[in-house]
């Protein structure tokens, strides 16, 4: 709560209502409790972030093994860093967002069906999903990350991203990459930004909390579990739809590279179903990109309002 009344003092406030309207509007209780939002300028980067490279550790190593893993290879996108662009509520944060898989996935088979322990035996990474209509969840990743990204520098934070670009030339990084990333940039959390390929009937977002796993996350399963309920009240508050094909907006899972391999609070957001029509054309619009960027930043501020 530390710099909120300033912000409250000098932001200039959009109304929950401006930020979109396709959905059902959030209840009272909630519009309360979202944060300010201040508008980030410019036209939002669909292929190319931009941003200052930062080091990464030319390999990383699973945790509780001495093999080291795949390399930061040179097939893959570069980590940036974002510096603040105003003074704000997240001032002296830093935050690391992980746009889920990379366009050129698909066409860089063989480099992403190789296998790493992290945690557990996976393929570096996927090809992701898509709408019916073939917007690809790398491009709508990156997108809602950028816009993302552009509000929590305009809050003050220092934000790092696991991939700088979204073309088809690149593929990877590899899960386990992306999820020690975080703890190398010394951030204080990281979401990892999906959407889901679930079947078409089903719609809204969860979060994903990495379990319990000695050797693993037993130092971050509690906190990322307290970040993704944060998380779900944010995305609510900003009036995304619940899952409504998972019981629980919250599934906690042992199986999740990226998670297993982090060192800070970390959890993997599943927006929206980009199998389900509604959920579509809210990735398929650049308001509902939006929406849904601006549903992730409540929930990251509610999350370092109380978070040690
Ligand atoms: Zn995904």
């Amino acid at each position: 709560m530390r710099r909120l009344a300033a912000v409250l003092a000098t932001a200039a406030l959009i109304p929950l209502a401006a930020v979109g309207t396709a959905q059902a509007t959030p209840t009272p209780a909630a519009r309360a409790a979202a944060p300010a939002v201040v508008p980030a300028l410019g036209p939002t980067p669909s292929t190319w972030e931009g941003g200052r490279p930062v080091p990464v550790a030319p390999r990383w190593w699973p945790q509780g093994t001495s093999k080291p893993s795949a390399a930061w290879a040179s097939g893959w996108p570069k980590p940036v860093a974002f510096a603040p662009t105003a003074k704000g509520e997240l001032s002296g944060r830093k935050i690391a967002l992980d746009p889920g898989h990379d366009l050129g996935n698909s066409l860089h088979l063989s480099a992403i069906n190789q296998t790493s322990w992290v945690g557990l035996t996976k393929t570096c990474n996927t090809s992701g999903t898509a709408t019916n209509a073939g917007y690809p969840e790398a491009s709508y990743a990156f997108d809602v990350v950028a816009r993302l990204r552009r509000l929590l520098a305009a809050h003050g934070a220092t934000v790092y991203i696991t991939r700088d670009r979204n073309t088809t030339a690149t593929y990877g990084p590899c899960v386990g990459a992306r999820g020690s990333f975080a703890a190398q940039e010394g951030a204080d959390l990281m979401v990892s930004v999906h959407g889901d390929g679930a079947p078409s009937s089903g719609r809204g977002f969860h979060v994903i909390a990495p379990a319990y796993y000695k050797g693993y996350t037993d130092d971050i399963s509690t906190e990322s579990r307290t970040l993704a309920w944060n998380m779900i009240s944010g995305l609510t508050a900003g009036g995304l739809q619940r899952t409504t094909y998972l019981p629980s907006p919250l599934s906690v899972r042992k199986d999740v590279g990226t998670l297993n391999m982090s060192d800070v609070p970390t959890v993997m957001v599943e927006t929206l179903n980009m199998r389900n029509a509604a959920d579509a054309r809210i990735a398929s619009t650049a308001a509902g990109r939006q929406r849904m960027a601006t549903g992730l930043y409540y929930g990251i501020v509610k999350y370092l309002r109380t978070a040690p």
